[in-house]
């Protein structure tokens, strides 16, 4: 259900680094409990796909199930970091439906935008300490 890729022109990083951003990516999928019809690729790419601040983000299109979320390059090497970035786009990714509905009908995109980070931080928070405290010692070896 879910794929990793990093992009060919990521010089600064060390083969070690991208194996365990690959491992441990591909570890968060399958423990997290997404949807098997989702398809979910993490694709680990250079600062100027992101928006400006951003660490990452999720990318998909409306009523299907490929998702995409990039992250800037320099999450490679603060991992437990990125585990919480990832965690925080994962949310993004199951709150879908919810997102699809605000989105519609809510008057501000403001509003709307500044409801679903909340929330989605809340659980992401929420999801990052229960997962910490299953799996630490499975995904350390990859930190
Ligand atoms: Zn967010």
């Amino acid at each position: 259900m879910g794929a990793v890729r990093t992009e060919p022109q990521l010089k600064a990083a060390t083969r070690t680094d991208i194996k365990k951003f690959q491992k441990l990516t591909e570890f968060v999928l399958d423990k997290i409990g997404i949807e098997p019809q989702w398809h979910v690729t993490v694709t680990l790419d250079q600062e100027d796909e992101l928006p400006p601040g951003a660490a990452a983000k999720v990318v998909w299109v409306t009523n299907y199930r490929d998702v995409e979320i990039f992250f800037e390059y320099y999450n490679l090497k603060d991992r437990r970091g990125w585990l919480r970035h990832l965690l925080h786009e994962l949310v993004h990714v199951q709150m879908h439906a919810v997102d699809a509905y605000l989105q519609e009908h809510s008057g501000s995109l403001d509003t709307y935008q500044g409801i679903m980070e909340s929330t989605v931080s809340e659980i992401a928070n929420t999801q990052f300490s229960l997962f910490n405290d299953a799996y630490y010692d499975e995904y350390k070896k990859w930190l």
